[in-house]
């Protein structure tokens, strides 16, 4: 019975309809052969826009499967030459994919001139678009092509990521472009925080390589202290600093920030202020936009008559930490041992933020009220509004105040996503503090004593983080560390035979 109605329901599908309803199938189950077939067997087949980019989809998929790559390559220009001569106007989604087919031919000028296109159609360029004809010209070898995709990119006010940036490393590795190699460790710096596995083994290849034993400049140290101040540390960008080889070693770096391989000490770059303050502003004006706005103003308001804390309160982390959640339990104890962990180390209340409710309902607790209204006593309490999402009134105190935010919430919500990654990451690693409780004693855990990014050192020693996996601890990070040998007493290599 329902077996007929479906079939009735399929037959009574328009010519169009079944065109696409195929194609949707097709494209669900990247099958490159049914869509030719499909192409082949319809007496004229309907090329919207829509199913133009379905098709070539299909064929940008089957590129990496050596079975398929001709045939797709073949079908996708096809397709695509045939919607040239009609009057069809290609989007953003259809160059991307036309340009991924022309570098899968190893054609990177031709997909550098769809890409430019996109400016003809009317259409915002993606960096995506792009990346076909750059990562072709990088595999191919040719650098200045590249490096021509690269500015044209930036010109566009786009910004590379780290599988592109690795990409023009490694063309300029290969190309013994010691400057480019400079510039594009630099980038690597000011955009990432752990860098991948990939990317670091071609780091690793250059300081190995015998070019990086060539390149060297010899600068007045103070001057390189100086810029290194004035760049609030870190790094000086002056270029590669001394002479001879370098010694490479895969190592970690000590709790209080030493190289456990050279022994230097790895320095801690702190947020700029102004930029804090811009993004203070940015997590308050997003705060307006989901908040009812003058309950936000209000806080905002009220913290800047109060802008003494130092340390803002996650109070419902805390509170709920290894709580059973069916139960709904809350541990003021567990709270009430941050609050004073964080009082006798500073002589400060810190400002704990709270959902309105849940002290309401803490209050109607007898042996809890007395907390409570002492925490009220000092000013140390602050209640969110009913309705209100706690998260943007303890972030923005502990941003706008800049001091520390004591939470074990990663902060990976969408909420958080909306602020962008670089400047939040930096920001985090140097103001979140988490904790633990092991058989129910509280153990604070303070940002590291050292910045977790690429740094150069005033020696001109270079030493890079290795991304990790998720949360795990500082001190079992690898690091790559790059150093030039110090001056020998004996030259050794006389000394062979
Ligand atoms: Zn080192």
């Amino acid at each position: 019975m329902d077996h007929r109605n479906g079939r009735r329901k399929r037959q009574k599908l328009t010519p169009e309809a079944q065109f696409r309803s195929t194609l949707d199938h097709c494209s669900k189950t990247k099958d490159l052969s049914s869509a030719i077939s499909l192409y082949e067997s319809a007496a004229s087949p309907i090329l919207t826009l829509n199913n133009l980019n379905s098709f070539l989809y299909i064929c940008s998929n089957s590129l990496s499967d050596p079975q398929t790559r001709e045939s797709a390559i073949d079908l996708g220009f096809k397709l695509f030459q045939r919607h040239s001569t009609e009057n069809f106007k290609p989007n953003e989604a259809t160059l991307t994919a036309v340009a991924r087919l022309a570098a899968a031919k190893g054609d990177g000028a031709y997909a550098f001139e769809l890409a430019k296109s996109v400016k003809d159609h009317g259409v915002a360029p993606k960096l995506r678009t792009f990346v076909p004809a750059l990562i072709c010209f990088c595999d191919g070898g040719a650098a200045d092509e590249a490096y021509e995709v690269e500015a044209y990119v930036e010109s566009l006010g786009l910004r590379l990521e780290e599988s592109e940036l690795a990409a023009l490393l490694k063309v300029s590795v290969e190309a013994g472009k010691e400057q480019r190699v400079y510039e594009y460790l630099h980038k690597l710096r000011a955009n990432l925080r752990g860098i991948s596995e990939s990317t670091v083994a071609i780091i690793e290849s250059w300081f190995r390589g015998k070019k990086a034993s060539e390149v060297g400049l010899i600068v007045e140290p103070n001057l390189i202290k100086d810029v290194i101040t004035r760049n609030g540390g870190g790094w000086h960008g002056l270029g590669w600093i001394g002479d001879g080889e370098w010694i490479v070693r895969r190592t970690s770096i000590s709790p209080d920030g030493r190289c456990c391989s050279c022994h230097e000490q790895l320095v801690c770059v702190d947020t700029d202020r102004s930029e804090t303050e811009k993004f203070a502003q940015s997590v308050a004006s997003l705060a307006m936009e989901r908040e009812v706005k003058s309950n936000f103003k209000e806080f905002e308001e009220w913290l800047e008559q109060h802008s003494d804390y130092e340390t803002v309160i996650d109070g419902a982390n805390i509170g709920l930490y290894q709580q059973n959640f069916a139960e709904g339990s809350f541990s003021i104890s567990q709270l009430d041992a941050v609050v004073k962990e964080v009082h006798d180390k500073s002589k400060k209340w810190p400002l704990i933020v709270l959902h309105s409710k849940r002290v309401r309902s803490l209050l109607e607790d007898a042996s809890k009220r007395e907390l409570i209204k002492e925490w009220m006593d000092r000013g140390a309490l602050y209640g969110t509004p009913y309705g209100s999402n706690d998260d943007w009134y303890w972030l923005y105190a502990a941003v706008k105040l800049k001091g520390l935010l004591v939470t074990n919430d990663e902060m990976r919500d969408h909420i958080f996503e909306l602020l962008g990654s670089n400047f939040f990451f930096r920001w985090k690693e140097r103001h979140q503090v988490r904790y633990t409780f092991v058989k129910g004693a509280l153990k604070l855990m303070m940002p590291p004593s050292y910045s977790v990014i690429i740094q150069e050192s005033e020696k001109g020693s270079w030493h890079v983080p290795v991304a990790a996996g998720e949360a795990s601890d500082e001190c079992s990070r690898t690091w790559l560390c790059a150093t030039r040998a110090p001056p020998e007493t004996e030259d050794i290599s006389d000394n062979h035979p």
